[in-house]
């Protein structure tokens, strides 16, 4: 596995490599999520190249950048252990030189839910991954269901952009009582952790109700704000959500394929979760 730093070598690297390269970006500090994503990367690509980069750019001036968890050596062992071909960890300094100015704005999509609590968050991400696809030109690029806003954002780029790139959704992993894996999971206190769990049982109850035949999302939305809020040890809840899965626009009824999300405040993290209503 090579270890790669800077942009002109990985340029250089990419341009020796025959057959499709997959590209992961991620943040680092991996979890069975992340290498999910690298395992079908690697079952569907010849080489599988994976981004390590904690984006200063996605990061509000009170939010975690500077306190974002890093530890590469445990990240390079697990990367080895799934075969990752080649791990890209440009610093800062070196995707953002001086007199960086350009910015990739996806609009509409980008004002609600996550966006809308996090203003500028998606010009970092479509940015940074709009860097990451013109350095490593990946035939496809994988891209996690957890974080669904994501993905339809780098979806909305790379076609309304006509870049030449696959994006590829990946089921989210989860742990055995349900919670989605992520990295800021953990900053949970043991306590918090148990509680943690209400965001997917909320989503189930959205998913049981739907199966149920209830089609209303404000009664939708509100059971599920109930069940949440019976956690004590929930902080605060940013959203819950039932929305169009292409446009995020709420739903007046629930249909088929709509996307439930939901950000919630546990003592010091916020986590976000969903789920796409079968
Ligand atoms: P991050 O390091 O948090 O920026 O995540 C990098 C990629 O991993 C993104 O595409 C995420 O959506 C994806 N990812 C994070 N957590 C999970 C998970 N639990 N299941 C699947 N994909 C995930």
């Amino acid at each position: 596995m090579k270890v790669i730093e800077t942009i002109a070598e990985m340029k250089r690297v990419r341009l020796e490599l025959p057959g499709s390269v997959a590209l992961v970006p991620t943040m680092g500090y991996l979890h069975d999520g992340h290498l999910e994503l690298v395992r079908r990367a690697k079952a569907e690509n010849r080489w599988g190249v994976v981004s390590i980069f904690v984006n200063p750019t996605q990061f509000a001036p009170h939010e975690d950048y500077t306190a974002y968890l890093r530890d590469i050596p445990r990240d390079l062992a697990m990367l080895e252990k799934v075969n990752a071909d080649m791990v890209f960890i440009p610093s800062a300094d070196e995707m953002y030189r001086t007199g960086h100015h350009t910015w990739v704005n996806v609009e509409q999509i980008t004002d609600r839910l996550e966006g809308e609590i996090r203003p500028g968050h998606f010009r970092g991400v479509a940015t940074v991954c709009n860097k990451l696809f013109n350095i490593v030109q990946p035939a496809r690029a994988y891209f996690g269901q957890k974080d669904a806003q994501q993905l339809v954002v780098i979806r909305r780029m790379v076609s309304d952009l006509n870049m030449n790139l696959e994006v590829v959704n990946v089921p989210t992993v989860r742990e055995a009582d349900g919670l989605a894996m992520s990295s800021r999971n953990t900053y949970l206190s043991p306590d918090e952790r148990r509680a943690a769990v209400v965001l997917y049982h909320a989503l189930k109850l959205a998913q049981k109700m739907w199966s149920q035949g209830d089609r209303d999302p404000h009664r939708m939305r509100h059971e599920m704000i109930k069940l949440i809020e019976e956690e004590p040890l929930v902080e605060k809840i940013d959203y819950v959500s039932v929305a169009d899965s292409e446009t995020l626009e709420e739903l007046h009824e629930v249909s088929p394929r709509a996307l439930v999300s939901l950000a919630v405040k546990i003592g010091r993290p916020r986590l976000i979760d969903n789920i796409v209503l079968e």
